[in-house]
Formats: structure tokens, C-alpha cells, sequence
């Protein structure tokens, strides 16, 4: 110990990053067996219209239930999936199984699912889709499918080009956590997105008064009206952002205000609800 305790400053750190590669490399190999062990499962949270307050949809959020390491965020394991390939193979039952859970639902509620640049970039994408679709039996205009500006970094060409095949089938797309990436306005004229979301720090920011993030948000709703594009705002949390919200005129809404994400069984109780409660009004 006297020996290293002269050696450096730098050191000090590497226990630390040490623990980091060591935890990463450990939860690595407990998801290569998450799937087949039927640990993963899927959440749904609520989109609302905003003026109404009517649920059109829910967004599926992938869920890691580990006996040995507990509940993991998808913050954390995605990025795993995504550097290792895992993400195929995941992404791939998340489509199937959201496609599969919504088929059990109100017809005019749709499902979102969110898809990592990886999976685009897979020429069997398409074809994944087009088998849960089929499979399920589920209205091809039910299933939105979400990205985020970072699949148009690399391979542009070929993500716009799977994109299209996406929309060939009938599936809208919506651009996710909108003006946190490298944004490049061009591939929203090329590609057709049903909805642009607005990330949740533009809607927190603009709650707290920060001019730039309400002026972040006034230009995005004006670009979306004029492209055509419906807007969501996401993270709405307390009954004054969703004012807020409202006079900004973004159309859908989804946060922890109208509910968090809900296991399948409460979000198919939720949306049968909603449809007797429109069929009486
Ligand atoms: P995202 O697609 O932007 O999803 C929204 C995230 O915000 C979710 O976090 C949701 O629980 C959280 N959220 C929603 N409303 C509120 C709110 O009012 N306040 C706060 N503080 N948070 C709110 P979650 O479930 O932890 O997911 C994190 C991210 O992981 C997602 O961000 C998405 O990028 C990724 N992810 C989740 N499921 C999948 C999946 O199946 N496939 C892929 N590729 N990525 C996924
Ligand atoms: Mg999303
Ligand atoms: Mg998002
Ligand atoms: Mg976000």
C-alpha cells in the first residue's frame, strides 16, 4: 500500500472507475439472460389530448425486474443493449409484445413504442414490424412508433430509408426528446412525422419562467402547425405546467399529472373506461 500511495494522484480515481466498468460489465450479462428469463415487461403511461383531456394513446416503456440486481432504470441498461447489440433482440420483443397488449384495447387508443437507432439500422426492421402487426392483428394506424433525432447522425440515408418502409405500412412516426439532440431541421421535410414530442426540460424550463425554454416552445409548436405535425409535451407534472401547456398550444400531453406508467393491466382498465365514459357523454 506505502508502495501506490506515492504514485499518483490519478490514483485516487481508478477504484472508481473500476466499480463502474465492473458494475456495467455485471449487468451485462445478467441482461443477455433478461429476456429468456421473462424479467423484462412493459409499462404504459397516458397521452391525453390537451384540450380535451381525452386519452388517445399510451406510451410503452421497457421495464428490467432483476431477482439479483432489483429494478433497473431503462436510463441505465438501454445504453447497455444499445452498445451491445442486446438491443435486437429487445427491441424486437418490445414491438411484438406492445403490438400483442394493445390488440386487447379500445380500437381508438394507440400504442407508442420507442425504437434505438440500432434497431433502424437492422434492414429486418421493417420486416419485424410488418410480423407484429400481422401477428397481433393490431390497426397498423394504432402503432406509432417513436425516434429521436439521433438516428439522422450516422447513416442518415438508411435510417430515412427504413423510416419509409415504416411508413409504407401505415405506422406514424413521432420524433422523441425533440431539441435535445443534434437537431438538423432538413429530415423533418423529408420524413413524415405524425408528432413531434417536446422534451420534458423545454416544459419544466418554461414552467420555471426561463424565456428561452417558452420561446423554444412557441417555435417548435409554429414549426409542427405548419409542417402539419401535432405536438406532445412531455414530463407535465403539476396542473399549472398543463395550463401552461395549454396556452402554448402543444395538442397531446403526457406526465406524472394525468399518471405514471402503468402496468398493462391498470392501462387497459383505464382505456376501457374512457371509452364507456365517451360512449354516455
Ligand atoms: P422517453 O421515451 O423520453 O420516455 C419518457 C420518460 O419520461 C420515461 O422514463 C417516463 O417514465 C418519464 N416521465 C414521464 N412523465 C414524467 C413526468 O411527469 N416527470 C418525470 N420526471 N418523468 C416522466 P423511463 O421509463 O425511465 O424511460 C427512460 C427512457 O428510456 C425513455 O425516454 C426512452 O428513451 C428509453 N426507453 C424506455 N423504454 C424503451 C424501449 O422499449 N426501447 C428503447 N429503445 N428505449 C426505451
Ligand atoms: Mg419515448
Ligand atoms: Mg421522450
Ligand atoms: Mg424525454
Amino acid at each position: 500500500r506505502s508502495k501506490d500511495a506515492g504514485g499518483g494522484v490519478f490514483h485516487a480515481y481508478e477504484p472508481q472507475l473500476h466499480a463502474d466498468a465492473e458494475e456495467r460489465r455485471v449487468l451485462e450479462m445478467a441482461l443477455r439472460r433478461a429476456l429468456e428469463k421473462g424479467e423484462l415487461h412493459l409499462d404504459y403511461q397516458p397521452v391525453v389530448d390537451a384540450a380535451s383531456e381525452r386519452l388517445v394513446g399510451f406510451e410503452a416503456l421497457l421495464r428490467w425486474c432483476s431477482p439479483e440486481h432489483g429494478t433497473i432504470s431503462p436510463a441505465k441498461f438501454i445504453p447497455i443493449a444499445e452498445e451491445t447489440r442486446l438491443i435486437g433482440p429487445i427491441g424486437e420483443w418490445v414491438v411484438r409484445t406492445a403490438c400483442e397488449e394493445a390488440a386487447h384495447w379500445p380500437d381508438d387508443v394507440r400504442v407508442a413504442v420507442n425504437v434505438s437507432p440500432e434497431q433502424l439500422h437492422n434492414p429486418n426492421f421493417g420486416a419485424v414490424v410488418a410480423q407484429s402487426l400481422a401477428t397481433s392483428r393490431l390497426s397498423p394506424h394504432r402503432l406509432e412508433l417513436e425516434v429521436t433525432e439521433s438516428v439522422f447522425m450516422r447513416e442518415a440515408t438508411s435510417a430515412v430509408q427504413a423510416l419509409e418502409r415504416i411508413l409504407e405500412l401505415g405506422v406514424r412516426l413521432s420524433l422523441d426528446d425533440f431539441g435535445t439532440g443534434y437537431s438538423s431541421l432538413g429530415y423533418l421535410s423529408r420524413t413524415r412525422f405524425s408528432t413531434i414530442k417536446i422534451d420534458r426540460s423545454f416544459v419544466t424550463g418554461a414552467s420555471r419562467g426561463v424565456p428561452e425554454a417558452l420561446a423554444i416552445i412557441r417555435a417548435v409548436v409554429a414549426l409542427a402547425n405548419s409542417l402539419g405535425m401535432a405536438t406532445t409535451a412531455e414530463g407535465v407534472e403539476t396542473a399549472d405546467e398543463l395550463a401552461l401547456i395549454r396556452v402554448l398550444g402543444c395538442s397531446k400531453i403526457q406526465g406524472y399529472h394525468f399518471g405514471r406508467p402503468l402496468p398493462v393491466a391498470e392501462a387497459r382498465a383505464i382505456a376501457l373506461r374512457n371509452r364507456s365514459a365517451t360512449r354516455a357523454a
